[in-house]
């Protein structure tokens, strides 16, 4: 499943559909199997469209002060916004995240 994530990566700058395809399956996957995202690949794609993110190309990542600092990814493909707490110095620690 992380392999399909790189993969998605790998293509996502020249070959955008075929990216949308490995995360697609990566989801599927992840549902069948009732395996749990990798924090560190849960935000790196739209749950909408799953469009794969490149911060400053596909997705628009925005600090926001309220009503507590987080994180907003709009999605430039087709527009949908995921927010996230922002955690400073913590991105690498298991801690909850929902
Ligand atoms: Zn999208």
């Amino acid at each position: 499943m992380i392999r399909l994530f790189q993969l998605a990566e790998e293509n996502a700058r020249e070959h955008p559909e075929r990216a949308r395809r490995y995360v697609e399956l990566a989801r599927k996957i992840g549902q069948r199997y009732n395996v749990r995202i990798p924090k560190e690949w849960k935000y790196r794609f739209c749950k909408k469209c799953n469009s794969f993110w490149i911060p400053g190309e596909t997705v628009i990542i925005r600090l926001k002060p309220d009503p507590q600092p987080h994180l907003e990814y709009i999605c430039k493909v087709c527009g949908a916004r995921r927010r996230k707490v922002y955690e400073p110095r913590k991105e690498s620690e298991p801690t909850a995240d929902r």
